[in-house]
């Protein structure tokens, strides 16, 4: 993870906008071409959809306007309006913390003569199709003299869609001492000829992977010590996540975080350093199956957690290291998904938090509690089953699942995950079904022998 503040060129207000947005690190695209679009050099990147190709030209291009000229000073050349429009909404939000900048979009299938009277007073950026801005610049409603930054976006798509002469006529309005950034899902060698006649010794940015960061929302809370738990339990009322992670600093609260819970009727496991290895592989598999809904850990516990979707992670108290904090709300959000992160915060915990906002760059977006919420506890959809064999009994998924399904009538929806371990095979069935499996299973065979089997509380 690469934080954006390494980069070392934008302002602490950016920094803070982008953490507003949830944009906690750059996604590799960023990550590769920012420090040579921030110094001006004219890149070409090939990246795939999803990859954050829009914030690696738009904080390069925000970071050369003058809000203060009204020109032009940077066009962003799109195949189609709903692009314009994806394009011209993420600078908005990435432009947010700056006053006054207006971006304009001018794209085909609309009125003309509305495009003409918004460019009375010339837009700082303008993003565009190429055909209709062409119209634009040969009726001189627009003019490209004080333009610095030049963006061919979905430049193939641009000219699957025949935009390569109007593309071409555009650029000769544009003046010669401008940057020019060419992004590209693909790369035929039009689009290597059209780099090569309109960008000047371009560094050439090529990234494989697909995978986009998450945006996770963090939202603070300050309580006392003593209200956590029922903030805690009126959060989860009224979010009801299918999965959350709540963190703790030490075992001891986290095990009385976790066993309040419980008393409460929370679906809920705890996770820290004080259990033992075969109870922590057991509360993985039930938490990661869906027979908890809650998972109280301690940083160090909760390393071995792979959850693809979780969709809520609460720090029960802040972390003394902001990389820590990173690291736990990171684990929200996966899978491309966006993802919200709460942290509870004390008076005493006052300090920790103005670490954080200063080393993040965050502003503390501090919420009041919840007010009206019904206490209503959530429940699992599933429980584990553990039967005795495992792997080294070389019982598989299939022939678990065959016993449930066949011999005992339970259907594929009644069972969910099926783990293997060396000496164990946990399944993760239906609550309603839960005791009748079980004691279906303690009578019956599996592979031809009876075993032995435990519902896990
Ligand atoms: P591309 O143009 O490469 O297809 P986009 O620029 O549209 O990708 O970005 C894809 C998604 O990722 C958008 O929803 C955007 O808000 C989000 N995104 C971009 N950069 C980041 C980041 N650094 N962290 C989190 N989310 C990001
Ligand atoms: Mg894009």
């Amino acid at each position: 993870m690469t934080a954006f503040s390494t980069l070392n060129a934008l302002p602490p207000a950016q920094l803070e906008n982008l953490n507003e947005l949830g944009y906690l690190s750059m996604t590799p695209v960023q990550a590769a071409a920012l420090p040579a679009i921030l110094a001006g050099q004219d890149v070409r990147v090939q990246a795939k959809t999803g990859s954050g190709k829009t914030a690696a030209f738009g904080l390069g291009l925000l970071q050369h306007i003058d809000a203060g000229r009204f020109q032009t000073q940077s066009l962003i050349l799109c195949p189609t309006r709903e692009l314009a429009d994806q394009v011209a909404n993420e600078l908005r939000r990435l432009a947010r913390f700056l006053p006054n900048i207006k971006i304009l979009t001018l794209c085909g299938g609309q009125p003309f003569g509305a495009q003409r009277d918004s460019l009375q007073h010339a837009p700082h950026i303008i993003v565009a199709t190429p055909g209709r801005l062409l119209d634009h610049l040969q009726k001189k409603t627009v003019s490209l003299a004080a333009l610095q930054t030049l963006v061919m976006d979905e430049a193939d798509r641009m000219l699957d869609m025949g935009f390569s002469d109007a593309i071409d006529e555009v650029i000769r309005f544009a003046p010669s001492s401008r940057q020019t950034l060419l992004f590209s899902a693909t790369w035929p060698a039009a689009i290597a000829a059209i780099s090569g006649r309109v960008q000047r010794d371009p560094l050439t940015i090529e990234i494989d992977s697909v995978e986009a960061l998450p945006a996770i929302e963090q939202r603070f809370y300050e309580v006392s010590r003593g209200g956590k738990i029922p903030l805690l339990q009126k959060l989860l009322s009224q979010l009801r996540p299918a999965s959350c992670v709540v963190f703790c600093n030490t075992k001891k609260d986290c095990q009385a975080v976790c066993d309040t819970l419980n008393d409460a009727g929370q679906s809920t496991l705890a996770l820290h350093g004080d259990l033992e290895q075969r109870d922590r592989d057991r509360t993985l598999v039930r938490f990661a199956n869906g027979s908890a809904r809650v998972l109280v850990a301690t940083d160090v516990a909760a390393r071995g957690l792979d959850i693809k979707s979780l969709e809520l992670v609460i720090n029960y108290e802040l972390a003394w290291d902001p990389e820590v904090h990173v690291h736990r709300i990171g684990r929200t959000a996966r899978a491309g998904n966006s993802g919200l992160a709460i942290s509870f915060c004390a008076p005493e915990e006052a300090q920790r938090a103005n670490i954080l906002a200063e080393m993040l760059h965050l502003k503390l977006n501090w919420q009041n509690a919840p007010s009206g919420v019904n206490i209503t506890p959530l429940e699992a959809e599933m429980a584990t089953l553990c039967i005795e064999g495992g792997k080294k009994a070389k019982m598989r998924a299939g022939d678990v699942l065959g016993a449930l399904t066949g011999d005992m009538g339970l259907t594929g929806t009644d069972i969910g995950k099926i783990d293997v371990h060396p000496a164990h095979v946990y399944v993760a069935v239906r609550q309603s079904v839960a005791r009748q499996a079980w004691k279906q299973l303690q009578n019956g065979k599996i592979k031809g022998k009876s075993v032995r089997v435990h519902l896990l509380k």
